[in-house]
Protein backbone atom coordinates (compact mmCIF):
# COMPACT_ATOMS: atom_id res chain seq x y z
CA UNK A 1 0.00 0.00 0.00
CA UNK A 2 1.58 3.07 -0.65
CA UNK A 3 0.35 6.77 0.45
CA UNK A 4 -2.48 8.44 -1.12
CA UNK A 5 -1.31 11.33 -3.42
CA UNK A 6 -2.42 13.34 -6.67
CA UNK A 7 -1.05 11.63 -9.43
CA UNK A 8 0.20 15.00 -10.96
CA UNK A 9 2.61 15.24 -7.62
CA UNK A 10 4.35 11.87 -8.13
CA UNK A 11 5.00 12.66 -11.88
CA UNK A 12 6.80 15.65 -10.62
CA UNK A 13 10.73 15.45 -11.25
CA UNK A 14 12.14 17.19 -7.96
CA UNK A 15 14.29 20.43 -8.87
CA UNK A 16 17.96 19.35 -9.49
CA UNK A 17 19.65 22.21 -7.41
CA UNK A 18 23.84 22.62 -7.97
CA UNK A 19 25.57 20.99 -6.14
CA UNK A 20 26.89 22.47 -3.20
CA UNK A 21 30.92 22.45 -2.57
CA UNK A 22 30.54 20.34 0.79
CA UNK A 23 29.25 17.67 -1.06
CA UNK A 24 32.21 18.09 -3.85
CA UNK A 25 34.63 18.20 -1.36
CA UNK A 26 33.54 14.93 0.17
CA UNK A 27 32.45 12.62 -2.85
CA UNK A 28 35.85 13.90 -4.73
CA UNK A 29 38.07 13.89 -1.69
CA UNK A 30 38.93 17.47 -2.71
CA UNK A 31 39.67 20.69 -0.32
CA UNK A 32 36.31 22.98 -0.13
CA UNK A 33 38.77 26.50 -0.34
CA UNK A 34 40.14 25.05 -3.82
CA UNK A 35 36.90 24.77 -5.42
CA UNK A 36 34.98 27.13 -7.24
CA UNK A 37 31.60 26.93 -7.91
CA UNK A 38 29.79 28.99 -10.78
CA UNK A 39 26.95 26.40 -10.95
CA UNK A 40 23.97 28.47 -9.24
CA UNK A 41 24.65 32.32 -10.43
CA UNK A 42 25.20 34.01 -7.23
CA UNK A 43 26.67 37.09 -6.85
CA UNK A 44 30.25 36.12 -6.39
CA UNK A 45 31.28 39.03 -4.64
CA UNK A 46 29.10 37.41 -1.68
CA UNK A 47 26.91 39.72 0.16
CA UNK A 48 26.96 43.48 0.78
CA UNK A 49 29.08 44.64 3.91
CA UNK A 50 25.37 46.57 4.52
CA UNK A 51 23.29 43.91 4.41
CA UNK A 52 25.92 41.90 6.46
CA UNK A 53 25.47 44.25 9.53
CA UNK A 54 21.75 44.73 8.95
CA UNK A 55 21.54 41.10 9.97
CA UNK A 56 23.85 41.83 12.32
CA UNK A 57 21.76 44.16 14.19
CA UNK A 58 18.60 42.23 13.70
CA UNK A 59 19.79 38.89 15.36
CA UNK A 60 19.03 39.99 18.34
CA UNK A 61 14.90 39.93 17.75
CA UNK A 62 14.96 36.46 16.58
CA UNK A 63 12.42 35.31 19.50
CA UNK A 64 9.72 37.28 18.32
CA UNK A 65 8.17 36.26 14.29
CA UNK A 66 8.61 38.60 11.97
CA UNK A 67 6.29 41.46 10.64
CA UNK A 68 4.27 39.96 8.50
CA UNK A 69 3.57 43.02 6.00
CA UNK A 70 7.03 43.49 5.90
CA UNK A 71 6.31 47.17 5.83
CA UNK A 72 10.07 48.61 6.56
CA UNK A 73 10.80 46.42 3.15
CA UNK A 74 7.69 47.15 1.45
CA UNK A 75 8.44 51.07 1.89
CA UNK A 76 12.04 50.53 0.33
CA UNK A 77 10.57 49.35 -2.12
CA UNK A 78 7.74 51.56 -2.98
CA UNK A 79 10.35 54.16 -2.39
CA UNK A 80 12.67 52.60 -4.89
CA UNK A 81 10.32 51.81 -7.48
CA UNK A 82 7.45 54.37 -7.10
CA UNK A 83 4.41 51.86 -6.27
CA UNK A 84 2.15 51.82 -3.58
CA UNK A 85 2.63 48.77 -0.95
CA UNK A 86 -0.86 47.45 -2.10
CA UNK A 87 1.05 46.28 -5.28
CA UNK A 88 4.12 44.65 -3.36
CA UNK A 89 4.15 40.86 -1.93
CA UNK A 90 7.39 40.21 -0.57
CA UNK A 91 8.11 36.40 -0.90
CA UNK A 92 10.43 33.60 0.45
CA UNK A 93 13.13 34.17 -2.70
CA UNK A 94 10.98 35.45 -6.35
CA UNK A 95 10.69 31.38 -6.03
CA UNK A 96 7.76 31.97 -3.71
CA UNK A 97 6.13 34.68 -5.64
CA UNK A 98 5.91 32.26 -8.92
CA UNK A 99 3.89 29.50 -6.71
CA UNK A 100 2.04 31.97 -4.68
CA UNK A 101 0.84 33.16 -8.47
CA UNK A 102 0.11 29.63 -9.57
CA UNK A 103 -1.70 28.65 -6.20
CA UNK A 104 -4.01 31.91 -6.23
CA UNK A 105 -5.13 31.82 -9.43
CA UNK A 106 -5.42 28.31 -11.59
CA UNK A 107 -7.43 25.31 -10.82
CA UNK A 108 -6.05 21.39 -11.25
CA UNK A 109 -6.89 21.25 -15.04
CA UNK A 110 -6.28 24.54 -16.34
CA UNK A 111 -3.35 25.69 -18.60
CA UNK A 112 -0.31 27.28 -17.69
CA UNK A 113 2.07 28.48 -20.67
CA UNK A 114 5.88 28.87 -20.46
CA UNK A 115 8.35 28.57 -23.01
CA UNK A 116 10.38 26.03 -23.84
CA UNK A 117 13.99 25.92 -22.19
CA UNK A 118 12.70 28.13 -19.30
CA UNK A 119 13.06 28.17 -15.89
CA UNK A 120 12.61 24.91 -14.46
CA UNK A 121 10.32 26.66 -11.42
CA UNK A 122 8.08 27.11 -14.01
CA UNK A 123 7.37 23.67 -15.11
CA UNK A 124 7.27 23.16 -10.97
CA UNK A 125 4.91 25.99 -10.23
CA UNK A 126 2.49 24.27 -12.78
CA UNK A 127 2.48 21.13 -12.07
CA UNK A 128 2.21 21.34 -8.28
CA UNK A 129 -1.16 22.79 -9.16
CA UNK A 130 -2.20 20.16 -10.95
CA UNK A 131 -2.65 22.19 -14.03
CA UNK A 132 -1.37 21.61 -17.44
CA UNK A 133 1.56 22.85 -19.62
CA UNK A 134 1.34 24.70 -22.48
CA UNK A 135 5.86 24.52 -23.66
CA UNK A 136 6.62 26.97 -26.49
CA UNK A 137 8.96 26.03 -28.23
CA UNK A 138 11.41 28.26 -28.60
CA UNK A 139 13.38 30.35 -31.22
CA UNK A 140 16.92 30.26 -31.54
CA UNK A 141 17.31 29.26 -27.42
CA UNK A 142 14.73 32.37 -26.49
CA UNK A 143 11.02 33.47 -25.84
CA UNK A 144 9.29 33.09 -28.98
CA UNK A 145 6.60 35.75 -28.22
CA UNK A 146 4.39 35.39 -30.78
CA UNK A 147 3.84 31.66 -30.74
CA UNK A 148 3.57 32.08 -26.56
CA UNK A 149 0.69 34.69 -27.34
CA UNK A 150 -0.94 32.25 -29.92
CA UNK A 151 -0.94 29.23 -27.35
CA UNK A 152 -2.77 30.74 -24.77
CA UNK A 153 -5.94 28.95 -24.32
CA UNK A 154 -9.39 29.69 -23.04
CA UNK A 155 -8.47 27.71 -20.09
CA UNK A 156 -5.09 29.31 -19.41
CA UNK A 157 -4.65 31.30 -16.68
CA UNK A 158 -0.99 32.35 -16.54
CA UNK A 159 2.07 32.95 -18.70
CA UNK A 160 5.82 32.65 -17.11
CA UNK A 161 8.36 34.59 -19.27
CA UNK A 162 11.34 35.07 -18.00
CA UNK A 163 13.52 38.34 -19.16
CA UNK A 164 16.59 38.05 -19.11
CA UNK A 165 15.87 33.97 -19.41
CA UNK A 166 17.51 30.99 -17.13
CA UNK A 167 19.00 29.04 -18.71
CA UNK A 168 19.71 30.38 -22.08
CA UNK A 169 20.20 34.55 -21.26
CA UNK A 170 18.72 35.37 -23.77
CA UNK A 171 16.76 38.86 -23.83
CA UNK A 172 13.56 40.13 -25.36
CA UNK A 173 13.85 44.10 -25.89
CA UNK A 174 11.33 45.80 -23.92
CA UNK A 175 8.87 47.39 -27.27
CA UNK A 176 8.16 43.62 -28.01
CA UNK A 177 7.72 42.46 -24.58
CA UNK A 178 5.71 45.42 -24.00
CA UNK A 179 3.82 44.40 -27.24
CA UNK A 180 3.32 40.55 -26.03
CA UNK A 181 2.29 41.99 -22.74
CA UNK A 182 -0.43 43.73 -24.97
CA UNK A 183 -1.42 40.94 -26.64
CA UNK A 184 -2.32 38.70 -23.81
CA UNK A 185 -6.07 39.01 -22.65
CA UNK A 186 -6.92 40.83 -19.32
CA UNK A 187 -8.29 38.31 -17.61
CA UNK A 188 -4.76 35.77 -18.30
CA UNK A 189 -1.92 36.63 -15.70
CA UNK A 190 1.39 37.44 -17.12
CA UNK A 191 4.81 36.91 -14.24
CA UNK A 192 7.39 38.86 -15.93
CA UNK A 193 10.34 36.97 -14.08
CA UNK A 194 13.35 39.77 -14.06
CA UNK A 195 15.28 38.00 -11.85
CA UNK A 196 18.51 39.07 -13.85
CA UNK A 197 17.12 42.61 -14.74
CA UNK A 198 20.20 44.53 -12.63
CA UNK A 199 22.44 42.83 -15.22
CA UNK A 200 21.49 44.57 -18.43
CA UNK A 201 23.34 47.24 -19.83
CA UNK A 202 21.90 51.08 -19.69
CA UNK A 203 21.10 51.07 -22.90
CA UNK A 204 18.84 48.14 -22.58
CA UNK A 205 17.11 48.87 -19.52
CA UNK A 206 13.43 50.08 -19.19
CA UNK A 207 10.94 50.32 -16.46
CA UNK A 208 8.57 47.40 -16.36
CA UNK A 209 6.84 48.85 -13.43
CA UNK A 210 5.22 51.98 -15.92
CA UNK A 211 3.76 48.68 -17.68
CA UNK A 212 2.10 47.50 -13.94
CA UNK A 213 -0.07 50.90 -14.41
CA UNK A 214 -1.89 49.61 -17.74
CA UNK A 215 -2.01 46.05 -17.01
CA UNK A 216 -3.89 44.87 -13.94
CA UNK A 217 -3.06 41.29 -14.84
CA UNK A 218 1.01 41.77 -14.78
CA UNK A 219 2.93 40.57 -12.14
CA UNK A 220 6.58 41.86 -12.11
CA UNK A 221 8.99 39.05 -9.87
CA UNK A 222 12.25 40.67 -8.42
CA UNK A 223 14.44 38.96 -6.58
CA UNK A 224 17.67 39.89 -4.15
CA UNK A 225 19.27 36.51 -5.02
CA UNK A 226 21.44 37.42 -7.68
CA UNK A 227 22.92 41.07 -8.05
CA UNK A 228 22.01 42.09 -4.60
CA UNK A 229 24.29 39.03 -2.96
CA UNK A 230 21.26 37.76 -0.44
CA UNK A 231 20.70 34.01 -2.23
CA UNK A 232 21.10 32.39 0.98
CA UNK A 233 18.80 34.37 2.33
CA UNK A 234 15.86 33.77 0.45
CA UNK A 235 14.39 37.21 -0.50
CA UNK A 236 12.32 38.42 -3.26
CA UNK A 237 9.05 40.37 -4.17
CA UNK A 238 6.14 40.46 -6.94
CA UNK A 239 4.95 44.12 -8.18
CA UNK A 240 1.16 44.24 -9.45
CA UNK A 241 -1.93 46.42 -8.97
CA UNK A 242 -3.93 45.95 -5.86
CA UNK A 243 -6.25 43.12 -7.00
CA UNK A 244 -3.78 40.54 -8.14
CA UNK A 245 -1.59 41.33 -5.22
CA UNK A 246 -4.56 40.75 -3.12
CA UNK A 247 -5.34 37.48 -4.67
CA UNK A 248 -1.28 36.83 -3.66
CA UNK A 249 -1.37 37.78 -0.10
CA UNK A 250 -4.57 35.28 0.64
CA UNK A 251 -2.46 32.74 -0.30
CA UNK A 252 0.34 33.48 1.13
CA UNK A 253 2.39 31.84 4.49
CA UNK A 254 1.64 34.37 7.02
CA UNK A 255 5.59 34.74 7.74
CA UNK A 256 6.97 33.82 4.59
CA UNK A 257 9.71 36.14 4.81
CA UNK A 258 12.30 36.26 8.00
CA UNK A 259 13.28 38.65 9.89
CA UNK A 260 17.15 38.86 9.19
CA UNK A 261 16.26 38.71 5.16
CA UNK A 262 14.32 41.95 5.62
CA UNK A 263 16.42 43.68 7.61
CA UNK A 264 19.32 42.79 4.86
CA UNK A 265 17.12 43.45 2.15
CA UNK A 266 16.64 47.09 3.11
CA UNK A 267 20.19 47.71 3.11
CA UNK A 268 20.86 45.96 0.16
CA UNK A 269 18.24 47.41 -1.65
CA UNK A 270 19.77 50.99 -0.89
CA UNK A 271 23.54 50.26 -1.36
CA UNK A 272 23.87 51.31 -5.34
CA UNK A 273 27.33 50.86 -4.55
CA UNK A 274 27.50 47.30 -4.07
CA UNK A 275 25.15 47.07 -7.35
CA UNK A 276 27.14 49.00 -9.33
CA UNK A 277 30.75 46.62 -8.57
CA UNK A 278 28.50 43.68 -9.14
CA UNK A 279 27.35 44.87 -12.38
CA UNK A 280 30.89 46.02 -13.36
CA UNK A 281 32.27 42.50 -12.16
CA UNK A 282 29.61 40.90 -13.92
CA UNK A 283 30.22 42.71 -17.40
CA UNK A 284 34.13 41.97 -17.47
CA UNK A 285 33.56 38.41 -16.50
CA UNK A 286 31.17 37.81 -19.18
CA UNK A 287 33.23 39.27 -22.21
CA UNK A 288 35.86 37.04 -20.58
CA UNK A 289 34.03 33.63 -20.64
CA UNK A 290 32.49 34.41 -23.94
CA UNK A 291 35.66 35.67 -25.97
CA UNK A 292 37.51 32.74 -24.46
CA UNK A 293 34.60 30.43 -26.04
CA UNK A 294 34.92 32.30 -28.79
CA UNK A 295 38.36 31.15 -29.60
CA UNK A 296 37.86 27.83 -28.52
CA UNK A 297 35.41 27.60 -31.35
CA UNK A 298 33.09 26.67 -28.97
CA UNK A 299 28.95 28.08 -29.81
CA UNK A 300 28.01 29.82 -26.95
CA UNK A 301 24.62 31.84 -26.37
CA UNK A 302 25.56 35.85 -25.70
CA UNK A 303 24.48 36.41 -22.18
CA UNK A 304 22.36 39.20 -20.79
CA UNK A 305 22.64 37.76 -17.37
CA UNK A 306 25.37 36.61 -14.54
CA UNK A 307 26.07 33.22 -16.39
CA UNK A 308 26.47 32.05 -20.17
CA UNK A 309 25.78 29.00 -21.76
CA UNK A 310 28.21 27.22 -23.93
CA UNK A 311 28.20 23.97 -26.27
CA UNK A 312 30.71 21.46 -25.05
CA UNK A 313 29.33 17.99 -27.01
CA UNK A 314 29.19 15.20 -24.47
CA UNK A 315 28.02 17.95 -21.21
CA UNK A 316 28.17 14.87 -18.99
CA UNK A 317 31.41 13.83 -19.44
CA UNK A 318 32.82 17.22 -19.67
CA UNK A 319 31.11 17.89 -16.59
CA UNK A 320 32.06 14.83 -14.88
CA UNK A 321 36.13 15.99 -16.12
CA UNK A 322 35.13 19.80 -14.73
CA UNK A 323 34.31 18.36 -11.13
CA UNK A 324 37.01 16.26 -10.92
CA UNK A 325 38.87 19.34 -11.57
CA UNK A 326 37.10 21.03 -8.51
CA UNK A 327 34.85 22.89 -10.88
CA UNK A 328 31.14 22.94 -10.34
CA UNK A 329 28.99 24.20 -13.26
CA UNK A 330 25.57 23.21 -14.27
CA UNK A 331 24.32 20.49 -16.77
CA UNK A 332 21.90 21.36 -18.38
CA UNK A 333 20.16 18.30 -19.79
CA UNK A 334 17.19 18.68 -17.78
CA UNK A 335 16.34 21.39 -19.47
CA UNK A 336 16.49 19.65 -22.98
CA UNK A 337 19.81 20.64 -23.56
CA UNK A 338 22.24 17.97 -22.96
CA UNK A 339 25.26 19.57 -25.56
CA UNK A 340 25.46 22.59 -23.14
CA UNK A 341 26.33 23.77 -19.85
CA UNK A 342 25.62 26.60 -17.75
CA UNK A 343 28.42 29.09 -16.04
CA UNK A 344 27.98 31.15 -13.52
CA UNK A 345 30.25 34.61 -14.05
CA UNK A 346 32.54 34.37 -11.49
CA UNK A 347 35.54 36.78 -9.99
CA UNK A 348 38.40 37.12 -12.76
CA UNK A 349 40.29 34.10 -10.76
CA UNK A 350 37.14 31.80 -10.56
CA UNK A 351 36.85 32.21 -14.70
CA UNK A 352 40.60 31.67 -15.52
CA UNK A 353 40.17 28.32 -13.04
CA UNK A 354 36.98 27.65 -15.43
CA UNK A 355 38.46 27.99 -18.62
CA UNK A 356 41.87 26.06 -17.88
CA UNK A 357 39.73 23.35 -16.68
CA UNK A 358 37.64 23.64 -19.72
CA UNK A 359 40.48 23.50 -21.85
CA UNK A 360 41.92 20.65 -20.53
CA UNK A 361 37.99 18.56 -20.09
CA UNK A 362 37.89 19.46 -23.99
CA UNK A 363 41.43 18.33 -24.56
CA UNK A 364 42.56 21.41 -25.66
CA UNK A 365 45.29 22.48 -23.59
C1 LIG B 1 17.51 32.56 -9.89
C2 LIG B 1 16.20 32.80 -10.53
C3 LIG B 1 15.10 33.19 -9.80
C4 LIG B 1 15.23 33.59 -8.37
O1 LIG B 1 15.22 32.68 -7.46
P1 LIG B 1 15.04 33.12 -5.94
O2 LIG B 1 13.96 32.21 -5.49
O3 LIG B 1 14.64 34.55 -5.89
O4 LIG B 1 16.35 32.85 -5.33
C5 LIG B 1 13.90 33.45 -10.43
N1 LIG B 1 13.80 33.32 -11.75
C6 LIG B 1 14.84 32.96 -12.50
C7 LIG B 1 14.67 32.90 -13.96
C8 LIG B 1 16.06 32.67 -11.91
O5 LIG B 1 17.08 32.28 -12.66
Amino acid sequence: MSIHAPDYVRRIAPYQAGKPISELAREYGLEEASIVKLASNENPLGMPESARQAMMASVGELARYPDSNGFELKAAICRKYGVPAEWVTLGNGSNDILELAAHALVQPGQSVVYAQHSFAVYALATQEVGARAIVVPARELGHDLDAMSAAIAPDTRLVFVANPNNPTGTFVPAPMMARFIDSVPADVVVVLDEAYNEYLPAELRFDSTEWLRRHPNLLISRTFSKAYGLAGLRVGFGLAQGELTDLLNRVRQPFNVNSVAQAAAVAALDDEAFLERSYEINMQGLQRLQSAFARMGLEYVPSFGNFVLVRVGDAKEVNERLLRAGVIVRPVANYGLPEWLRVSVGLPRENDVFLAALAKALGRD
